[in-house]
């Protein structure tokens, strides 16, 4: 697979560092509320990737944290009354729901940032015995980005720099800082009153980790010093993967990782999503409306995760009837396909343009569309031909991690075909042949076919 490489500004063809297992590292939800859709934008393409190298027969290892302790998690743990573990677990647990019915693979190994804090303590203690960091008068830590000639070659942040004329000696202690505001981070905060409960005890005096410092200390436990992606929304560039990659290259010493691989925002109504434009998007809320998690599903890999995607609601009805006609598709081929043939698929036959754009850059627009004239091309193929079609159309769906609706949703019948329908029955149970075969034409002329049964009957559209 190729894929766009943000540190290295180009595709790159990826392939594992020990030759057989992809190592790979998605920073995680910060568990203090439901996650919204454009959270899960991002784990479901991260989702698509890993299973688009695995259908390619590639060997995965994908590691994805809990973010269970910073600023916020705290704040809304103390406002709800909860001790942070009960709060954040309730969370982790909703989170986990939602990521079921998205049909999300579970990570193969999934660390809390509560649970690494000796991990966590253990790194400061390096970067400070290197030189990289230093502890102010107030029992915090900070890293120290001068003593980093690397810092900022993932966002670029030297031309930044010119263009902001910003100069480096700032200190910022919250876990989430301006966008464009240079400065030391912090790596160990001091316990403040705020904090209530939620601090520990470590060579520098009480208090807690900072947010950047997790992810690098579950790495260097999990994946080590080198590994072969890392992963996660492109607000995550700068600062947090920036930092990332300060605190692991000091304290381990390795690459950290070979590729970086971001995905954009999803927008809502052509902007940010916010509580206060009352356009934020849970799974729950769009279930509200009629709407299923694999609904949603279509729509975030309706567009190429490098572009925007603009959320309607609109694109959810569109969704729904796309995956339909996916699903007629894919049972006129079975009908066809001799119930003893079941292929592997082999080779990916009419859905070969479906799968290349899988592998070209992670292009899920262009796959679904590979889809739909693989059908129409699959459409003229008889027997063992339309099963092994099956196969490979069923295996790149694999890939995209949908599911297909069972049967066609049964179309709403309107009141005065019903009502005619109805009579008719009436009709036909008490021997009228001539008035049941007139209103069987008069619902024909309506666009309604009726078939009987023994039990009852059925109407279609015609
Ligand atoms: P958080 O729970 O805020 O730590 O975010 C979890 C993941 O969702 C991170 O990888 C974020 O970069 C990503 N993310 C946040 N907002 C959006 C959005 N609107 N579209 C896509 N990804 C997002
Ligand atoms: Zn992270």
């Amino acid at each position: 697979m190729r894929l766009y490489d943000t540190l290295a500004r180009e595709l790159q063809e990826l392939r594992p560092l020990d030759g057989t297992t992809f190592r790979f590292y998605c920073c995680g939800p910060t568990v203090y509320g439901p996650a919204h859709i454009g959270n899960f934008r991002t784990f479901v393409l991260q989702d698509v990737f890993r299973r688009a190298l695995e259908t390619g027969g590639m060997r995965t290892f994908h590691v994805r944290n809990i973010t269970d302790v910073d600023d916020k998690t705290i704040r809304d743990s103390q406002a709800a009354g909860k001790s942070l573990k009960d709060f954040t677990t309730f969370w982790t647990e909703k989170f986990h729901a939602d990521c079921d019915a998205l049909g999300l693979l579970p990570p193969h190994v999934e660390p809390g940032a509560i649970e690494h804090i000796p991990q966590q303590i253990a790194m400061i203690g390096t970067l400070l015995e290197k030189g990289h960091a230093y502890a102010s008068d107030d029992g915090s830590v900070y890293f120290n980005i001068a003593s980093f000639p690397g810092y900022g070659k993932l966002s670029r942040l030297d031309q930044r720099e010119l263009e902001l004329g910003k100069t480096q000696n700032a200190r910022a202690n919250s876990d989430e800082y301006e966008k464009d505001s240079l400065s030391d981070f912090v790596l160990w905060k001091a316990r403040k009153p705020e904090d209530g409960e939620n601090f520990w005890p470590s060579p520098w005096g009480e208090g807690r980790p900072g947010w950047h410092l997790e992810c690098s200390a579950m790495i260097q436990e999990y994946l080590g010093a080198d590994f072969d992606l890392h992963s996660g929304g492109v607000d995550l560039v700068f600062p947090h993967h920036e930092n990332e990659i300060a605190q692991s290259q000091c304290a381990c010493g390795g690459h950290f990782a070979a590729h970086w691989f971001h995905i954009t925002h999803l927008l809502v109504d052509g902007g940010k999503m916010s509580k206060s434009l009352g356009n934020l998007y849970t799974l729950e809320d769009l279930a509200a409306r009629g709407f299923s998690a694999m609904d949603v599903r279509y729509v975030l890999i309706g567009a190429h995760y490098r572009k925007p995607l603009n959320f309607t609601l609109e694109s959810l009805a569109a969704a729904r009837e796309a995956m339909s006609k996916l699903a007629k598709g894919a049972r006129s081929l079975a009908a066809k396909a001799p119930a003893e043939t079941r292929f592997d698929a082999v080779d990916f036959g009419p859905f070969q343009a479906a799968w290349d754009s899988l592998n070209d850059d992670l292009n899920t627009p262009g796959c679904l569309g590979g889809l739909f004239t693989g059908l129409r091309e699959a459409a003229k193929l008889e027997g063992e031909e339309a099963a092994r079609a099956l196969a490979a159309f069923n295996r790149v769906l694999r890939a995209l991690g949908l599911t297909l609706p069972e049967e066609e949703p049964e179309a709403e019948v309107p009141a005065e075909i019903r009502a005619l329908a109805e009579e008719r029955w009436a009709a036909r149970n008490a021997k009228d042949w001539a008035k049941a075969d007139t209103m069987r034409q008069q619902l024909t002329e309506l666009g309604w076919n009726m078939k009987d049964g023994k039990e009852g009957y059925e109407l279609s559209q015609s």
